[in-house]
């Protein structure tokens, strides 16, 4: 394994449309293995292979939103898609590639979302909250969207005083 750089918001790589995955090989392993170590080093929910400059339809979900006790749960997903989406939240959000600006987004309370596993095969997930937010998030890095692009507002420096520390980035 090993750590991949993470693209920062002035790369024209972060606004571009990934191609789906349609070889399930020891290459595409590798990139997911070299993305988990990426993530675990930087913190983050989240990461999509865009910002590693990958333009593959390949992300990581942390879904932090388990019963006490048990530890975060990390989804590997290929060529995913939302196919059901319910209610709604208006949310701060950051990101890898927007290191120390966060922004209040509007996303779906709740998101059912269809993939691929390393292997091939097909699984559904669902995730609320942070995780539905973060499903989101990743999504769009696939499709060429930054965060940024669809903020209601930036968070005031204040707002970000009262928030550190709990600083979730994707
Ligand atoms: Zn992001």
């Amino acid at each position: 394994m090993a750590l991949r750089n993470i693209l920062t918001e002035d790369d024209p790589t972060l606004y571009k449309k990934c191609r789906p995955v349609t070889d399930f090989n020891a290459r595409l392993h590798t990139l997911l293995d070299d993305m988990r170590e990426t993530l675990d080093q930087a913190d983050g929910v989240g990461l999509a292979a865009p910002q590693v400059g990958v333009l593959r339809r390949v992300c990581l979900v942390l879904d932090t939103v388990v019963p006490e006790g048990e530890a975060p749960i990390l989804y590997e997903l290929i060529n995913p898609e939302i196919f059901l989406a319910e209610g709604e939240q208006h949310e701060p959000e950051g990101c890898l590639s927007v290191p120390g600006e966060y922004g209040v987004v509007k996303r779906p309370a709740f998101v059912r979302v269809r993939a691929f596993d390393r292997n091939g095969k097909e699984f559904e997930v669902e995730g609320t909250g942070l995780t539905a937010r973060c499903f989101c998030h990743e999504i769009d890095h696939l499709n060429g969207i930054v965060f940024t692009s669809k903020c209601e507002r930036m968070l005031t420096d204040e707002e970000l005083k009262a928030m550190s520390g709990e600083e979730q980035d994707s």
